[in-house]
């Protein structure tokens, strides 16, 4: 049976207001047993990889994907599970941390403009340039450190402007062949609870435990409004956000794989075709190799 997997409910339309207290972190999953959702996932795996070639072969567009989300959101288990198929060659991961001095001394887009994907690539920011409208907005001191001539108070209008430069950038991007996809992987704070305990009760996982997260944890209703004001203003049909639910990891997996797929498959991408002369050469090399 051909399951399909509806990735689209879950974008957020150009110019609505978003709420995300009505966006749900847990839906029907689409798979009904572990061993299915291996299948899915295989089937969902063995389509990137073939448009991936494509993408590769064509050699015109670029796909970046953005992946922006809470503390144990999954964004690593997603970047895992769906890009394993993907040729390394074809496929570029950037994760972007707490600027450093130099990021600093530059407008907030210029450290992950030297890491957009080439023609041909995969891009993937785990985190990225929209942290200037998140966790900045949510810590405006943060806007101190980067010394912007006239800045006061960081209040409406800043972030507005903030937000057009994203908008007017990804659209400069989208003119010039990259093609956008950005996924909020949707957590509950219950079930953020859950994984942060996880990651204490479980020595194989301490590692992950970063006290940090608690102090953004208290932060939640906060975040919460500067994502929700950063996807309203910044979700449009050429570089639409995907709000989706992420209580259940394999779930969110899947969702994420077919949007991706979508993004891809609305390119069109065909394999690159040889002119006539360029064919006649290529069978004469083939004759001359046969000899
Ligand atoms: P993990 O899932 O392993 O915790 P992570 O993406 O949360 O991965 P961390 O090293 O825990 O990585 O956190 C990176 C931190 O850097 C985040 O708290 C994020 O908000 C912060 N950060 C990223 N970009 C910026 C920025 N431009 N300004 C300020 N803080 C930023
Ligand atoms: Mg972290």
């Amino acid at each position: 049976m051909k399951t399909k997997i509806d990735a689209d409910r879950f974008r957020v339309r150009q110019g609505s207001r978003l709420r995300l207290t009505r966006c749900p972190t847990d839906v029907a999953p689409v798979y009904d047993s572990k061993d299915h959702y291996g299948e899915l996932l295989e089937r969902q795996v063995d389509q990137l990889s073939e448009l991936q070639e494509r993408l590769y072969a064509a050699d015109s567009y670029a796909l970046l994907l953005i992946f922006q989300a809470m503390d144990a959101a999954g964004k690593d288990g997603v970047l895992k599970h769906v890009m394993s198929g993907i040729n390394p060659q074809g496929c570029q991961v950037f994760s972007f941390k707490h600027p450093s001095a130099t990021d600093l001394d530059h407008d907030f887009l210029w450290r992950t403009t030297t890491c957009l994907p080439e023609r041909g690539r995969i891009g993937i920011f785990n985190r990225s340039y929209y942290e200037e409208v998140l966790v900045v907005r949510v810590h405006p001191n943060l806007v101190r450190g980067q010394r912007i001539p006239g800045f006061t108070t960081a209040r409406g209008p800043f972030w507005k402007d903030r937000y057009q430069s994203i908008v007017d950038f990804e659209r400069h991007l989208g003119r010039n062949g990259t093609r956008i996809v950005k996924f909020y992987l949707h957590l509950s704070k219950k079930e953020q609870r859950k994984r942060l305990l996880a990651r204490i009760e479980d020595s194989d996982k301490n590692w992950k435990f970063s006290v940090g997260d608690l102090e953004e944890r208290r932060l939640w209703r906060q975040y919460m409004a500067a994502y929700e004001a950063c996807m309203s203003a910044t979700s449009t049909a050429e570089a639409p956000w995907y709000a989706v639910p992420a209580d259940d990891k394999k779930n969110a997996r899947l969702i994420v794989s077919q949007a991706i797929i979508d993004a891809l498959t609305s390119l069109k991408l065909t394999y690159p075709e040889l002119d006539a002369a360029a064919r006649r050469q290529l069978k004469e090399i083939g004759r001359q190799l046969a000899k």
